[in-house]
């Protein structure tokens, strides 16, 4: 499995071209991550002009994520996350930074 997501900050910082990530997953039976999530990803290489990124490793993967239901706030479970408004559960690899604070710093502003 592979997706393409967009790259707003490196290394914390902001950048501003969109850079296309193909991400290579190799546990298919997983929800990694959802479009509109904000996913901490590791860069591997460069190759093809594509971006290979990785996902694995406990500070890695999604820091930010809402109910793809509802669109409410979601809480960490043992296996991904929970709506808290409507119940619903999903699968993710969360970011041992998922719900931290100093995330909020990094939210996307109006990057125009
Ligand atoms: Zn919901």
């Amino acid at each position: 499995m592979m997706f393409g997501v967009t790259i707003h900050y490196v290394n914390g910082n902001l950048t501003k071209a969109r850079i296309e990530c193909i991400n290579q997953l190799y546990n298919k039976k997983r929800v990694m991550a959802r479009v509109g999530d904000i996913v901490a990803l590791r860069i591997i290489s460069t190759m093809n002009g594509k971006i290979h990124a990785s996902i694995e490793g406990p500070e890695l993967g999604v820091l930010f994520s809402k109910c793809i239901k509802c669109a409410s706030n979601v809480i960490r479970t043992t296996s991904g996350v929970k709506c808290v408004e409507c119940g619903w559960t999903e699968e993710r690899k969360l970011s041992n930074n998922f719900g931290n604070a100093n995330f909020i710093k990094l939210r996307p502003k109006a990057d125009k």
